[in-house]
């Protein structure tokens, strides 16, 4: 706010909130004014090892960091938060889950202190029509779905990161509907950031290949090479509806977490942007890495 809307606004204030001590000049501004249409992201998270190991695909998550606008705020769909009903995250200071077993201790230490945001929590309630969203104000925090990429993009934490749930009980369509309610957040400096694997069939691993660069099933790469070919053509409906597309998508997406939050990512392109791929290799077999990046910006 300039200096003449600012006391623009102090004059039509009442005397009472006029005369707020100067500390309290942070309540008069809008934390989440407009801003130019923000990009949205896809992240391929994989292991969770990618929160400390150095290797392409956390170059990956650092260039797209560095090339965004800087957002005020991250809001994450993260495959492993999945609910009855829809939450978001709404404390100040979200805790890091770890949300695994069987990793080094190395992993087990990484603290990703970001602050939270109430505000956004309740201004993506209020956005959010289709179902009454839920405000978490104590029970999750950030899982790795989320710390272990978004820490790749703002090492500094500073930017305030919240997460929405996935409705295990609803449907693609239902998801993809969902997300485009939360559209007018791209224009509040929010980055929205949905983080799974679109083929991602653990009990396939080939756990002989984890060490190689590049190695996927055929089927895998078959999903994968349809997959993209539909991200790039803006072919929303077939990926909506991937229960109808043959046995590769089958195999690539046994159970549906991994996979939505793209949904979200996709239902947030608007008319005329483009959807760009990076990240994009299939490992250990059964999993991509394939990551997408909605707009320009
Ligand atoms: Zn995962």
């Amino acid at each position: 706010m300039n200096r003449k809307k600012f006391l623009k606004t102090l004059a039509a204030m009442p005397l009472a909130a006029a005369t707020m001590k100067l500390g309290d000049l942070s309540k008069l501004t809008d934390p989440l004014e407009k801003t130019e249409r923000m990009p949205v992201l896809f992240l391929g998270h994989g292991s969770p090892m990618n929160a400390i190991e150095e290797n392409e695909f956390v170059a990956g998550f650092r260039k797209v960091g560095r090339e965004l606008p800087h957002p005020k705020a991250v809001l994450c769909i993260s495959a492993h938060w999945e609910t009855k009903g829809t939450f978001v995250t709404a404390m100040q200071k979200p805790r890091t889950i770890h949300d695994f077993g069987g990793f080094p201790k190395a992993l087990f230490d990484v603290q990703y202190p970001v602050p939270g945001s109430p505000e956004l929590a309740k201004e993506t309630r209020d956005l959010v029509k289709k179902t009454t969203v839920g405000l978490d104000e104590s029970q999750w925090g950030l899982d790795h779905g989320a710390w272990s990429v978004i820490k790749h993009l703002y090492p500094k934490a500073d930017v305030p990161v919240i997460q929405m749930s996935l409705d295990y009980s609803q449907s693609p369509q239902y998801h993809f509907e969902l997300a485009r309610e939360l559209a007018a957040l791209r224009r509040k400096g929010v980055l929205i950031v949905g983080s799974g694997n679109m083929v991602h069939n653990l009990r396939m691993v080939a756990w002989d290949r984890l060490n190689d660069k590049e190695y996927g099933f055929d089927w895998a790469l078959e999903a994968r090479e349809k997959m993209n070919s539909l991200i790039r053509s803006g072919d929303h409906a077939p990926l909506i509806n991937f229960r109808t597309q043959g046995k590769a998508f089958d195999l690539s997406i046994p159970t549906p977490e991994h996979y939505l939050p793209l949904l979200y990512v996709l239902a947030l392109q608007e008319k005329g942007e483009s959807a760009t791929l990076f990240n994009d290799r299939a490992i250990a077999g059964s999993l991509t890495m394939t990551s997408v990046r909605v707009g320009e910006g």
